[in-house]
């Protein structure tokens, strides 16, 4: 089976889909691997080092040439849509909610589409799950985004210049990137605290060595690990818990998210305008809206002397390691697909299933 890996054309997307290490394993599955020139370069990746692999290097139009599976990390642009083979699988993080015209497109070429967003959160699937490898690096990289715009450093130091007390973080929902945050946090030696609606993750959050931070009778557990929206009266508690813990805090990392829903606004601008001057906020969920009243999605908002940072594709400021963490999960989700060297998918069968958002000339999202 022909796989191909494209340049990567989003702005600032300076990720690749598989990386050398990934070619060598699927070639000794028995597949060819083609690669655009220049597709791993920005993340760490030469051309040499895929050729090394035993993947073949070329244009576009050649790396493209009877592909079977397309691996990429964002959305195919317009011309590139235009290019892939009829009958092939996409394979990438499509956003598919917000792909529609996109998905009719692919539909009427005759590819299929795979979102790796869809990959189904079970154990199974763990380890295809690029949702939760990408997250991890956004939650580690939002702290040292906050740490280097702090004008104060995070651990205690005692010198002989006198004692340094240790900065004050919190997070603000603890799944995989709120946990990752934590940990870095925690690491570098904050004092570290946090939020979630989900009971679950207090005894996670704990073990990390962080306080969680109690709302008494919030539970909003969904399906899937997932949290789902609160009712007004939670959300009100929620709010007037946040607004008495964060105006003492250094550091505010914000990760909280409801699939398929704007991201709920926790930080208001009167929580930020209550923090001291020079305290920060990252908010890792600056592209579904923000967690922060005064987030603005790539830019970094100064109110009363707090910077307000609206990070958005935190895993591509980490490009080696994003992609490799990518390629194992595009890997993996292949060696599932098509088994023992066939060319034909399943689809019913229920990973491909769950993330099939066009098959057959159908949009299915
Ligand atoms: P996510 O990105 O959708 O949300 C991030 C966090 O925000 C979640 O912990 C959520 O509870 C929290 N949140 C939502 N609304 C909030 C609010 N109003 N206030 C505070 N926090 C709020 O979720 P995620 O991090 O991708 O995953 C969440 C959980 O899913 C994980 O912790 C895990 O339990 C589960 N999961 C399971 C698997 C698996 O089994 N393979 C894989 C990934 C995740």
């Amino acid at each position: 089976m022909r796989i191909a890996v494209l340049r990567e054309g989003a702005p600032g997307e300076l990720r690749v889909a598989l990386v050398p290490e990934n070619v060598t394993r699927l070639v000794k599955q028995g597949h060819e691997v083609r690669v655009e020139r220049g597709a791993g370069e920005a993340a760490g990746f030469p051309d040499a080092a895929y050729t090394a692999a035993g993947a073949q290097v070329g244009d576009a139009a050649a790396a493209l040439d009877g592909a079977r599976v397309v691996a990429a990390v964002q959305r195919p642009s317009e011309a590139q849509v235009e290019r892939l083979p009829p009958g092939a699988l996409l394979v990438g993080l499509l956003a598919p909610h917000a792909a529609g015209p996109l998905l009719e497109r692919l539909a009427a070429r005759g590819v299929d589409a795979m979102a790796m967003e869809k990959v189904p959160r079970t154990t199974r699937a763990q380890s295809m799950d690029a949702l939760s490898s990408q997250a991890t690096l956004a939650g580690y990289k939002a702290v040292l985004l906050g740490a280097s715009a702090l004008p104060r450093i995070l651990p205690m130091m005692t010198t002989a210049a006198g004692t340094l007390a240790p900065a004050k973080a919190f997070v603000v929902g603890a799944g995989v990137a709120g946990l990752q945050a934590i940990a870095t946090a925690r690491r570098l030696g904050a004092v570290v605290s946090a939020f979630d609606v989900r009971p679950v993750v207090k005894e996670q959050v704990q073990s990390l060595g962080a306080a969680f931070v109690e709302v008494p009778a919030v539970a909003a557990e969904g399906t899937g690990g997932y949290a789902k929206e609160l009712g007004q009266s939670e959300q009100e508690r929620v709010l007037a818990a946040i607004a008495g813990h964060v105006k003492d805090m250094d550091l505010v990392i914000t990760t909280a998210q409801i699939p398929g829903r704007p991201a709920p606004r926790l930080i208001t601008a009167d929580m930020v305008r209550s923090m001291r001057p020079g305290s920060v906020v990252v908010d890792l969920a600056a592209e579904t809206g923000g967690n922060c009243e005064l987030t603005r999605a790539g830019e970094t908002v100064v109110d009363a002397g707090v910077s307000v940072i609206g990070a958005v594709n935190l895993p591509s400021t980490v490009p080696f390691h994003a992609s490799q963490m990518y390629g194992r999960n595009v890997v993996t989700l292949l060696a599932h697909l098509f088994k023992d060297g066939k060319a034909d998918l399943d689809a019913q069968e229920e990973i491909a299933a769950a993330m099939l958002v066009v098959h057959g000339g159908k949009v299915r999202a």
